[in-house]
């Protein structure tokens, strides 16, 4: 008598590539595939057009403080690779990236981490007499995009917690481990620059820009 195999066959038939049992299983155990999925995009969108970008801005704004140029950096590499770990995921859900980088951009679930002085990036910070954004006006900026980022993995682990999508718990724990770290560097060094309050994050460095020890799938995924 054949053996039982009780996996051997579900509801997707054999050689049907217009379903995934992948994303059956999901549905099976409670998952609203697509609601995650919308989510998921406007999550990476946030890593790419919220702070990716803007960190980039933000770091060359931090002129003179070579250190914290160097943890701005860190966060600014680690959210690229949190875009680019997460964005595989949308395309297995059946989804895809929005194919206009402005509607990608707008449908960002954090606010954009203008550089202060430029009415939300409607124009150059203002340089004479010593004005322009302070060190502790920019570290305010990424503290709060540190902690929106936060919110929005947490919730993605939550939709995804208990066994019902362990992959897309996988990947945003792994985001979430170092956006929580990220949260604690600007912490650190905003409650020393602004109010002279030593409050540490337990942080030293990371061993190369963006090193990403959570999230990097180095042979996978970034570059
Ligand atoms: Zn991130
Ligand atoms: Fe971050």
């Amino acid at each position: 008598m054949a053996r039982e195999m009780p996996h051997a066959t579900g509801k997707v038939p054999p050689g049907d590539v217009t379903q995934r049992v992948g994303i059956e299983v999901m549905e099976a155990r409670g998952v609203n595939v697509e609601e995650l999925r919308e989510k998921l995009i406007d999550a990476i969108a946030a890593e790419f057009a919220s702070t990716y970008y803007y960190y980039t801005i933000l770091r060359m704004y931090l002129a003179g403080h070579e250190d914290y140029k160097e943890i701005c950096e860190d966060a600014r590499l680690e959210d690229r690779a949190h875009f680019e770990l997460m964005t595989p995921r949308v395309y297995e859900l059946g989804g895809s990236l929005p194919y206009n980088l402005h509607e990608f951009a707008d449908r960002a679930g954090c606010p954009h981490a203008y550089l202060p002085g430029t009415d939300n990036g409607q124009h150059a910070p203002e340089m004479g007499d010593g004005k322009g954004p302070s060190a502790a006006d920019i570290l305010e900026v990424l503290l709060d995009s540190e902690r929106c980022a936060i919110r929005t993995w947490s919730e993605i682990c939550d939709l995804t917690a208990g066994g019902k999508d362990p992959r897309t718990y996988d990947l945003a724990s792994r985001i979430l481990n170092e956006e929580i770290e990220h949260e604690a560097w600007f912490i650190e060094l905003l409650s020393m620059e602004r109010d002279g309050v030593v409050r540490p994050s337990g942080h030293f460095r990371r061993g190369e820009p963006g090193e990403a020890p959570y999230s990097k799938n180095r042979p996978l995924y970034n570059p």
